[in-house]
């Protein structure tokens, strides 16, 4: 396995993914720089929410490993490696549509409280005021607020999804995955996400998002990878990516804008 540079907070080193006959995965090289936000482009199939799902458990790597902070991720259970601080936003949003919008987002913050995760260990124990308040703030910023009493189930879609990442943020990961948090977003709601993710950057947390949508790629991303039938085919910086003609010719249909 290569060596992982000190400002690399996720190395996916050597992962090959086979589904039965289909590679999903293969040779997959990839470093996520702590405080950044990397952007993973590709068409359909290319292998996207795979890689994902391999950095968070879900899908075992047929070989290669994934490293967190020194930490080998390969073989650990989702659980564990979301109380290493690693959550994600999933592609179809996981939340509990009979709950009130509001408890949605304390639920996650009480998980923490007993987690090997804290941010601050010497508060172990934060009263439900506390927690109540956090999550409260936190709707205001993805304005939700409004909507707090009503069920989750009866969001939007795009609500949905905003729900989603709040309760998400609320469990102050060090690094959040996002796969297409802007899908089934109106324009305003894709806005007003990106908006929220820029505020988060600012926090220093560590993001890799998946996104169709090259006008919010291009907005939040420090860096770009660009995966095709499995591979990365580029990694860079995002002009760099957008100049380069193997991208245009097997994903961006010849030009970027
Ligand atoms: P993307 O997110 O880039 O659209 P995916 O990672 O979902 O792509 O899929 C990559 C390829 O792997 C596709 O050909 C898909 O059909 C296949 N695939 C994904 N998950 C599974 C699975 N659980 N079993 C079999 N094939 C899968
Ligand atoms: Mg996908």
């Amino acid at each position: 396995m290569s060596e992982t540079p000190p400002n690399i907070i996720l190395h996916a080193a050597d992962v090959h993914k086979n589904f039965g006959g289909l590679r999903a995965l293969s040779d997959i090289d990839l470093q996520i720089e702590e405080g950044k936000t990397h952007a993973i482009i590709g068409p359909n199939g290319a292998g996207k929410s795979t890689l994902l799902n391999v950095i968070i458990g879900r899908i075992p790597p047929t070989s290669g490993a994934v490293v967190f902070d020194g930490t080998v991720l390969t073989g650990k259970a989702p659980y564990e490696i979301n109380q290493l601080g690693i959550s994600r936003v999933f592609q179809t949003p996981e939340i509990f549509p009979d709950l009130p919008v509001l408890h949605n987002v304390m639920a996650p913050a009480f998980a923490r409280r007993d987690g090997a995760f804290r941010i601050n260990m010497f508060r172990s124990v934060e009263s439900e005021g506390e927690i109540r308040q956090e999550a409260e703030d936190m709707l205001n910023d993805i304005g939700l607020h409004g909507r707090r009493e009503d069920h989750a189930g009866s969001l939007s879609r795009g609500d949905k999804r905003r729900l989603e990442l709040a309760m998400c943020l609320i469990q102050r990961p060090r690094l959040l995955l996002l796969d297409e948090p802007t899908a089934g977003m109106s324009r305003h709601d894709t806005n007003s996400t990106i908006d929220l993710l820029r505020k988060i950057k600012s926090s220093g947390m560590t993001k890799v998002i998946i996104e169709h949508d090259m006008h919010v790629v291009f907005s939040l991303a420090d860096r770009i990878s660009v995966l095709a039938q499995g591979r990365i085919i580029a990694s860079g910086l995002p002009q760099e990516i957008k100049e380069d003609p193997r991208v245009q010719e097997a994903y961006l249909g010849g030009s970027v804008e």
